[in-house]
Protein backbone atom coordinates (compact mmCIF):
# COMPACT_ATOMS: atom_id res chain seq x y z
CA UNK A 1 0.00 0.00 0.00
CA UNK A 2 1.22 3.62 -0.87
CA UNK A 3 1.49 5.72 2.17
CA UNK A 4 -1.68 8.01 3.18
CA UNK A 5 -1.79 11.23 1.47
CA UNK A 6 -4.11 12.18 4.58
CA UNK A 7 -2.70 15.30 6.68
CA UNK A 8 -4.82 14.50 10.27
CA UNK A 9 -5.84 17.54 12.60
CA UNK A 10 -4.10 18.66 15.99
CA UNK A 11 -1.64 15.53 14.90
CA UNK A 12 2.17 15.56 14.59
CA UNK A 13 2.76 12.81 12.16
CA UNK A 14 6.42 12.85 13.45
CA UNK A 15 5.28 11.39 16.48
CA UNK A 16 2.06 9.68 16.71
CA UNK A 17 0.99 6.14 15.73
CA UNK A 18 -0.54 5.66 12.36
CA UNK A 19 -4.60 6.22 13.06
CA UNK A 20 -7.02 2.94 13.11
CA UNK A 21 -9.24 3.49 10.13
CA UNK A 22 -13.17 3.21 10.95
CA UNK A 23 -15.09 1.49 8.71
CA UNK A 24 -18.28 1.96 10.94
CA UNK A 25 -20.02 3.49 13.22
CA UNK A 26 -23.00 2.21 15.86
CA UNK A 27 -24.48 3.96 18.77
CA UNK A 28 -21.30 4.31 21.35
CA UNK A 29 -19.10 3.08 19.26
CA UNK A 30 -16.80 3.08 16.75
CA UNK A 31 -15.53 0.21 14.73
CA UNK A 32 -12.00 -0.52 12.62
CA UNK A 33 -12.70 -2.81 9.52
CA UNK A 34 -11.66 -5.54 11.08
CA UNK A 35 -14.34 -5.68 13.85
CA UNK A 36 -12.51 -3.60 16.62
CA UNK A 37 -15.37 -2.18 18.96
CA UNK A 38 -13.70 0.98 20.78
CA UNK A 39 -16.23 3.32 22.92
CA UNK A 40 -16.10 6.51 21.89
CA UNK A 41 -16.13 8.32 25.32
CA UNK A 42 -15.66 11.80 23.84
CA UNK A 43 -18.63 11.65 21.18
CA UNK A 44 -16.44 11.92 18.24
CA UNK A 45 -14.84 15.28 19.54
CA UNK A 46 -18.14 16.07 20.95
CA UNK A 47 -20.37 16.50 18.28
CA UNK A 48 -22.34 13.23 18.74
CA UNK A 49 -25.39 13.29 20.99
CA UNK A 50 -28.11 10.61 21.32
CA UNK A 51 -25.02 8.02 19.63
CA UNK A 52 -23.86 7.86 16.27
CA UNK A 53 -26.24 6.85 13.38
CA UNK A 54 -29.42 7.90 14.90
CA UNK A 55 -32.00 6.10 12.78
CA UNK A 56 -33.90 8.88 12.66
CA UNK A 57 -31.48 11.21 11.15
CA UNK A 58 -29.78 8.60 9.23
CA UNK A 59 -33.89 8.42 7.58
CA UNK A 60 -34.19 11.69 6.94
CA UNK A 61 -31.00 12.04 5.55
CA UNK A 62 -31.63 9.59 2.93
CA UNK A 63 -35.17 10.94 2.13
CA UNK A 64 -33.74 14.20 1.89
CA UNK A 65 -31.65 13.32 -1.18
CA UNK A 66 -34.11 12.02 -2.84
CA UNK A 67 -35.55 15.71 -3.90
CA UNK A 68 -32.70 18.27 -2.87
CA UNK A 69 -29.25 19.05 -2.68
CA UNK A 70 -27.07 22.49 -1.61
CA UNK A 71 -29.35 25.43 -3.19
CA UNK A 72 -27.74 29.02 -2.99
CA UNK A 73 -29.65 30.57 -0.29
CA UNK A 74 -29.13 34.37 -1.05
CA UNK A 75 -32.49 35.15 -3.07
CA UNK A 76 -33.69 31.50 -2.82
CA UNK A 77 -35.23 29.56 0.03
CA UNK A 78 -35.91 26.13 1.05
CA UNK A 79 -38.46 23.96 3.44
CA UNK A 80 -36.00 22.35 5.67
CA UNK A 81 -34.43 26.13 6.45
CA UNK A 82 -37.24 27.39 7.36
CA UNK A 83 -38.60 24.80 9.39
CA UNK A 84 -35.97 24.33 11.28
CA UNK A 85 -35.66 28.19 11.68
CA UNK A 86 -38.61 28.37 13.43
CA UNK A 87 -37.98 25.11 15.60
CA UNK A 88 -34.61 26.93 16.76
CA UNK A 89 -36.47 29.96 18.13
CA UNK A 90 -39.04 27.86 19.30
CA UNK A 91 -36.40 25.83 21.42
CA UNK A 92 -34.14 28.71 22.20
CA UNK A 93 -34.07 31.18 25.35
CA UNK A 94 -36.93 33.41 24.22
CA UNK A 95 -35.47 36.49 22.36
CA UNK A 96 -32.89 35.00 19.85
CA UNK A 97 -35.56 35.46 17.04
CA UNK A 98 -33.21 35.39 13.84
CA UNK A 99 -31.59 32.70 12.58
CA UNK A 100 -28.16 32.80 10.41
CA UNK A 101 -27.04 29.66 9.08
CA UNK A 102 -23.49 28.64 8.77
CA UNK A 103 -21.24 25.30 8.56
CA UNK A 104 -19.30 25.29 11.33
CA UNK A 105 -18.57 26.43 14.96
CA UNK A 106 -16.14 28.34 13.80
CA UNK A 107 -18.50 30.11 11.09
CA UNK A 108 -20.80 30.31 14.20
CA UNK A 109 -18.86 32.60 16.02
CA UNK A 110 -17.21 34.85 12.94
CA UNK A 111 -20.76 35.28 12.24
CA UNK A 112 -21.36 36.46 15.44
CA UNK A 113 -19.26 38.46 15.68
CA UNK A 114 -19.88 40.38 12.68
CA UNK A 115 -23.32 40.78 13.99
CA UNK A 116 -21.93 41.81 17.17
CA UNK A 117 -19.89 44.80 15.03
CA UNK A 118 -22.03 45.24 12.74
CA UNK A 119 -25.11 46.56 15.29
CA UNK A 120 -22.69 49.13 16.98
CA UNK A 121 -21.68 50.41 13.85
CA UNK A 122 -25.25 50.43 11.81
CA UNK A 123 -26.44 52.60 14.92
CA UNK A 124 -23.84 54.89 15.02
CA UNK A 125 -21.90 54.00 17.63
CA UNK A 126 -18.16 52.82 18.14
CA UNK A 127 -17.43 49.97 19.84
CA UNK A 128 -15.02 47.98 18.24
CA UNK A 129 -13.40 46.11 21.03
CA UNK A 130 -14.04 42.14 22.17
CA UNK A 131 -14.32 41.38 25.58
CA UNK A 132 -13.36 37.18 26.09
CA UNK A 133 -12.49 35.58 28.90
CA UNK A 134 -9.28 33.76 29.87
CA UNK A 135 -9.11 30.06 28.82
CA UNK A 136 -11.86 30.24 26.21
CA UNK A 137 -11.83 28.62 22.67
CA UNK A 138 -14.10 29.27 20.22
CA UNK A 139 -12.82 28.09 16.70
CA UNK A 140 -9.90 27.82 14.94
CA UNK A 141 -9.85 30.64 11.85
CA UNK A 142 -8.26 33.56 12.62
CA UNK A 143 -11.07 35.47 13.78
CA UNK A 144 -12.18 33.09 16.23
CA UNK A 145 -7.99 32.43 17.48
CA UNK A 146 -8.38 35.84 18.06
CA UNK A 147 -11.13 35.86 20.83
CA UNK A 148 -9.44 32.24 22.30
CA UNK A 149 -6.81 31.94 24.52
CA UNK A 150 -3.79 32.37 22.86
CA UNK A 151 -1.06 29.47 23.04
CA UNK A 152 0.78 26.95 21.58
CA UNK A 153 -1.73 26.30 18.93
CA UNK A 154 -1.60 29.42 17.87
CA UNK A 155 1.43 30.94 18.45
CA UNK A 156 3.01 30.90 14.60
CA UNK A 157 -0.04 32.96 13.68
CA UNK A 158 -0.10 35.26 16.37
CA UNK A 159 1.29 38.66 14.02
CA UNK A 160 -2.58 38.32 12.43
CA UNK A 161 -4.30 37.82 15.60
CA UNK A 162 -6.65 41.21 16.67
CA UNK A 163 -6.05 42.41 20.14
CA UNK A 164 -9.06 41.69 22.77
CA UNK A 165 -10.00 42.32 26.34
CA UNK A 166 -9.57 39.01 28.76
CA UNK A 167 -11.42 39.02 31.38
CA UNK A 168 -9.80 36.26 34.27
CA UNK A 169 -11.66 32.81 34.28
CA UNK A 170 -13.93 33.06 37.24
CA UNK A 171 -12.09 30.37 39.53
CA UNK A 172 -14.02 28.62 42.60
CA UNK A 173 -13.82 31.51 45.27
CA UNK A 174 -13.11 34.49 42.67
CA UNK A 175 -15.25 34.58 40.76
CA UNK A 176 -15.78 38.47 42.17
CA UNK A 177 -12.55 39.14 40.30
CA UNK A 178 -13.76 38.26 36.86
CA UNK A 179 -17.59 40.05 37.52
CA UNK A 180 -15.73 43.35 38.11
CA UNK A 181 -13.25 42.65 35.81
CA UNK A 182 -15.70 42.57 33.50
CA UNK A 183 -17.42 45.47 35.18
CA UNK A 184 -14.91 48.21 34.49
CA UNK A 185 -14.48 47.07 31.05
CA UNK A 186 -17.71 47.37 29.97
CA UNK A 187 -18.26 50.75 31.37
CA UNK A 188 -15.33 52.13 28.85
CA UNK A 189 -17.95 52.12 25.99
CA UNK A 190 -15.47 50.36 23.72
CA UNK A 191 -16.52 46.54 24.20
CA UNK A 192 -19.05 45.71 21.03
CA UNK A 193 -19.70 42.35 22.71
CA UNK A 194 -18.34 39.98 25.22
CA UNK A 195 -18.02 36.44 23.82
CA UNK A 196 -18.03 32.89 25.95
CA UNK A 197 -18.72 29.62 26.59
CA UNK A 198 -21.05 28.82 28.83
CA UNK A 199 -20.61 27.05 32.04
CA UNK A 200 -18.08 24.78 30.76
CA UNK A 201 -14.42 25.38 28.72
CA UNK A 202 -14.25 22.62 26.98
CA UNK A 203 -10.51 22.74 24.96
CA UNK A 204 -9.51 25.00 27.58
CA UNK A 205 -9.35 22.14 29.79
CA UNK A 206 -13.28 21.33 31.03
CA UNK A 207 -13.37 24.52 32.91
CA UNK A 208 -16.16 24.68 34.80
CA UNK A 209 -18.29 28.11 36.92
CA UNK A 210 -21.59 28.14 38.24
CA UNK A 211 -24.51 29.44 36.22
CA UNK A 212 -24.81 32.90 38.79
CA UNK A 213 -21.41 34.00 36.91
CA UNK A 214 -23.27 33.69 33.70
CA UNK A 215 -26.23 35.24 34.62
CA UNK A 216 -23.93 38.13 36.62
CA UNK A 217 -22.20 38.62 33.39
CA UNK A 218 -25.58 38.67 31.60
CA UNK A 219 -26.47 41.46 34.00
CA UNK A 220 -23.06 44.04 33.17
CA UNK A 221 -23.24 43.53 29.80
CA UNK A 222 -26.77 44.56 29.57
CA UNK A 223 -26.54 47.62 31.90
CA UNK A 224 -23.67 48.44 29.72
CA UNK A 225 -24.72 48.03 26.56
CA UNK A 226 -22.51 45.28 25.53
CA UNK A 227 -24.00 42.45 23.91
CA UNK A 228 -23.48 39.04 25.14
CA UNK A 229 -22.49 35.83 22.94
CA UNK A 230 -22.85 32.70 23.86
CA UNK A 231 -20.82 30.08 22.24
CA UNK A 232 -22.79 27.07 22.71
CA UNK A 233 -21.13 24.99 20.18
CA UNK A 234 -20.02 22.46 22.63
CA UNK A 235 -22.65 22.59 25.62
CA UNK A 236 -25.47 23.17 23.59
CA UNK A 237 -28.08 20.12 22.83
CA UNK A 238 -27.75 18.62 26.55
CA UNK A 239 -24.49 18.53 27.12
CA UNK A 240 -24.93 20.21 30.22
CA UNK A 241 -28.25 19.01 31.30
CA UNK A 242 -30.25 21.37 29.72
CA UNK A 243 -30.86 22.09 26.01
CA UNK A 244 -29.02 24.93 26.16
CA UNK A 245 -26.28 26.03 28.94
CA UNK A 246 -27.71 29.66 29.18
CA UNK A 247 -31.12 28.22 30.89
CA UNK A 248 -29.26 27.33 33.74
CA UNK A 249 -28.79 30.92 34.41
CA UNK A 250 -31.88 31.84 33.57
CA UNK A 251 -30.58 34.20 30.82
CA UNK A 252 -30.83 35.02 26.82
CA UNK A 253 -27.41 36.36 25.54
CA UNK A 254 -28.15 38.80 22.06
CA UNK A 255 -26.34 36.27 20.05
CA UNK A 256 -26.13 32.44 20.66
CA UNK A 257 -23.86 30.27 18.47
CA UNK A 258 -24.96 26.11 17.84
CA UNK A 259 -23.25 23.53 16.29
CA UNK A 260 -21.60 20.10 16.64
CA UNK A 261 -25.10 18.35 18.44
CA UNK A 262 -27.47 20.80 16.29
CA UNK A 263 -27.66 17.71 13.41
CA UNK A 264 -26.64 15.02 16.33
CA UNK A 265 -23.33 14.82 15.21
CA UNK A 266 -24.31 13.74 11.68
CA UNK A 267 -23.44 16.41 9.48
CA UNK A 268 -21.92 19.57 9.20
CA UNK A 269 -24.29 22.70 9.91
CA UNK A 270 -24.12 25.66 12.15
CA UNK A 271 -26.32 28.65 13.54
CA UNK A 272 -25.80 31.89 14.93
CA UNK A 273 -29.73 33.12 16.45
CA UNK A 274 -29.83 36.87 17.45
CA UNK A 275 -32.10 39.09 18.91
CA UNK A 276 -34.44 41.08 16.57
CA UNK A 277 -32.76 44.27 17.39
CA UNK A 278 -29.52 43.01 16.08
CA UNK A 279 -31.92 42.05 13.03
CA UNK A 280 -33.01 45.76 12.98
CA UNK A 281 -29.52 47.46 12.86
CA UNK A 282 -29.34 45.55 9.23
CA UNK A 283 -32.55 46.53 8.46
CA UNK A 284 -32.36 49.62 5.95
CA UNK A 285 -32.95 50.85 2.86
CA UNK A 286 -29.20 51.46 3.07
CA UNK A 287 -27.48 48.78 1.12
CA UNK A 288 -24.59 49.04 3.11
CA UNK A 289 -26.54 48.13 6.11
CA UNK A 290 -26.23 44.69 4.71
CA UNK A 291 -25.41 42.00 6.62
CA UNK A 292 -22.04 40.82 4.40
CA UNK A 293 -21.57 36.85 5.34
CA UNK A 294 -22.31 33.98 3.85
CA UNK A 295 -20.67 30.84 3.23
CA UNK A 296 -20.94 28.02 -0.13
CA UNK A 297 -23.28 26.04 2.19
CA UNK A 298 -25.45 27.95 4.00
CA UNK A 299 -28.22 26.00 5.11
CA UNK A 300 -27.23 22.95 3.21
CA UNK A 301 -30.99 21.08 2.89
CA UNK A 302 -29.51 17.90 3.71
CA UNK A 303 -27.80 19.12 6.86
CA UNK A 304 -31.35 21.04 7.54
CA UNK A 305 -33.40 18.11 7.24
CA UNK A 306 -30.68 15.85 9.71
CA UNK A 307 -30.85 19.16 12.14
CA UNK A 308 -34.95 19.11 11.81
CA UNK A 309 -34.56 15.14 12.63
CA UNK A 310 -32.54 16.12 15.90
CA UNK A 311 -35.28 18.44 16.80
CA UNK A 312 -38.01 15.69 16.51
CA UNK A 313 -36.09 13.63 18.51
CA UNK A 314 -35.59 16.02 21.06
CA UNK A 315 -39.50 16.68 20.80
CA UNK A 316 -40.93 13.28 21.41
CA UNK A 317 -38.11 11.01 22.73
CA UNK A 318 -37.51 11.42 27.02
CA UNK A 319 -33.69 13.27 25.38
CA UNK A 320 -33.52 15.42 28.70
CA UNK A 321 -34.45 12.20 30.64
CA UNK A 322 -31.58 10.43 28.88
CA UNK A 323 -29.48 13.27 29.47
CA UNK A 324 -30.32 13.17 33.84
CA UNK A 325 -29.75 9.55 33.89
CA UNK A 326 -26.22 10.04 32.06
CA UNK A 327 -25.63 12.83 34.60
CA UNK A 328 -26.21 10.62 37.55
CA UNK A 329 -24.27 7.93 36.46
CA UNK A 330 -21.44 10.54 35.81
CA UNK A 331 -21.68 11.65 39.92
CA UNK A 332 -21.89 8.50 41.12
CA UNK A 333 -18.57 6.89 39.00
CA UNK A 334 -16.41 9.91 38.92
CA UNK A 335 -17.01 10.20 42.99
CA UNK A 336 -14.59 6.98 43.39
CA UNK A 337 -11.70 9.58 42.57
CA UNK A 338 -12.30 12.25 44.92
CA UNK A 339 -9.79 11.95 47.89
CA UNK A 340 -7.61 9.96 45.32
CA UNK A 341 -4.26 11.84 45.38
CA UNK A 342 -3.24 10.65 41.62
CA UNK A 343 -6.00 12.87 40.84
CA UNK A 344 -7.03 16.83 41.16
CA UNK A 345 -9.95 19.35 40.59
CA UNK A 346 -12.79 16.30 40.30
CA UNK A 347 -15.63 17.91 38.28
CA UNK A 348 -18.98 17.69 36.22
CA UNK A 349 -21.51 19.84 35.26
CA UNK A 350 -24.20 17.30 33.14
CA UNK A 351 -22.92 15.13 31.39
CA UNK A 352 -19.69 16.08 31.25
CA UNK A 353 -16.80 14.56 33.74
CA UNK A 354 -13.21 15.63 33.97
CA UNK A 355 -10.45 15.13 35.90
CA UNK A 356 -6.90 16.33 36.29
CA UNK A 357 -4.26 13.43 36.44
CA UNK A 358 -1.14 14.62 39.09
CA UNK A 359 1.85 15.19 36.65
CA UNK A 360 4.76 17.58 37.15
CA UNK A 361 4.04 18.88 33.64
CA UNK A 362 0.75 19.84 33.25
CA UNK A 363 -0.44 22.11 30.42
CA UNK A 364 -1.62 20.62 26.57
CA UNK A 365 1.32 19.39 25.91
CA UNK A 366 2.00 17.56 28.59
CA UNK A 367 3.89 14.19 27.44
CA UNK A 368 1.01 12.27 29.45
CA UNK A 369 -1.26 13.37 26.85
CA UNK A 370 -0.20 10.90 24.15
CA UNK A 371 0.84 8.09 26.34
CA UNK A 372 -2.87 8.54 27.26
CA UNK A 373 -4.74 8.30 24.37
CA UNK A 374 -2.17 4.85 23.55
CA UNK A 375 -2.63 3.53 26.69
CA UNK A 376 -6.70 4.25 26.45
CA UNK A 377 -7.15 2.80 22.52
CA UNK A 378 -5.52 -0.52 23.48
CA UNK A 379 -7.72 -0.97 25.69
CA UNK A 380 -11.07 -0.27 23.10
CA UNK A 381 -11.33 3.02 24.55
CA UNK A 382 -11.53 6.63 22.80
CA UNK A 383 -10.27 9.21 25.24
CA UNK A 384 -8.43 12.29 24.37
CA UNK A 385 -7.21 13.81 26.66
CA UNK A 386 -6.20 17.51 26.41
CA UNK A 387 -3.13 17.44 28.09
CA UNK A 388 -2.95 15.93 31.94
CA UNK A 389 -6.96 16.74 31.88
CA UNK A 390 -8.77 13.64 31.50
CA UNK A 391 -12.61 13.87 30.67
CA UNK A 392 -15.45 11.51 29.35
CA UNK A 393 -18.15 13.50 27.14
CA UNK A 394 -19.87 10.57 25.87
CA UNK A 395 -22.88 10.27 23.48
CA UNK A 396 -26.01 10.01 25.70
CA UNK A 397 -27.19 6.48 24.71
CA UNK A 398 -23.93 4.96 26.23
CA UNK A 399 -24.64 2.37 29.59
CA UNK A 400 -23.92 2.27 32.83
CA UNK A 401 -22.03 -0.90 32.41
CA UNK A 402 -20.03 0.49 29.39
CA UNK A 403 -19.10 4.04 31.89
CA UNK A 404 -17.95 1.57 34.21
CA UNK A 405 -15.04 0.13 31.91
CA UNK A 406 -13.77 3.21 31.11
CA UNK A 407 -13.62 4.74 34.83
CA UNK A 408 -11.56 1.06 35.59
CA UNK A 409 -9.45 2.26 32.74
CA UNK A 410 -9.09 5.77 34.62
CA UNK A 411 -8.08 4.00 37.57
CA UNK A 412 -5.93 1.98 36.05
CA UNK A 413 -4.44 5.35 34.07
CA UNK A 414 -3.54 6.73 37.35
CA UNK A 415 -0.24 4.61 37.30
CA UNK A 416 0.56 8.00 34.86
CA UNK A 417 0.80 9.99 37.93
CA UNK A 418 3.78 11.84 39.35
CA UNK A 419 4.97 10.06 42.17
CA UNK A 420 2.40 6.79 41.94
CA UNK A 421 3.65 3.53 43.24
C1 LIG B 1 -15.58 23.06 18.70
C2 LIG B 1 -15.84 24.45 19.13
C3 LIG B 1 -15.84 25.51 18.21
C4 LIG B 1 -15.42 25.33 16.78
O1 LIG B 1 -16.27 24.50 16.08
P1 LIG B 1 -15.77 23.84 14.70
O2 LIG B 1 -16.97 23.17 14.17
O3 LIG B 1 -14.67 22.90 15.06
O4 LIG B 1 -15.29 24.96 13.83
C5 LIG B 1 -16.20 26.77 18.66
N1 LIG B 1 -16.53 26.98 19.95
C6 LIG B 1 -16.53 25.99 20.86
C7 LIG B 1 -16.94 26.30 22.26
C8 LIG B 1 -16.18 24.70 20.50
O5 LIG B 1 -16.14 23.73 21.42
Amino acid sequence: MSRSAVWHPFTQHAIEPVPPTIARTDGAYVETADGRRILDAISSWWVITHGHRHPRIMRAIREATETLDQVIFAGLNHEPAEQLASALVDMAPAGLDWVFYSDSGSTSVEVALKMALGFHRNNGAVRTRVAVMEHSYHGDTIGTMSVGARGVFNAAYEPLLFQVDTIPFPTAGREQEALDCFEQLAHQGEAAALIVEPLVLGAGGMLMYPAWVLAELKRIAERSGTLLIADEVMTGWGRTGTLFACEQAGIAPDILCTSKGLTGGSVPLAATLATDAIFRAHFSQDREKTFFHSSSYTANPIACAAALANVGIWRDEPVIEHVAALSRMQADKIGRFNNDPRFENVRMTGTIAALDLHVGNAGYLADVGPKLRTFFLERGLLVRPLGNVIYVLPPYCVTSAELDRLYDAIDEAGEFARGAP
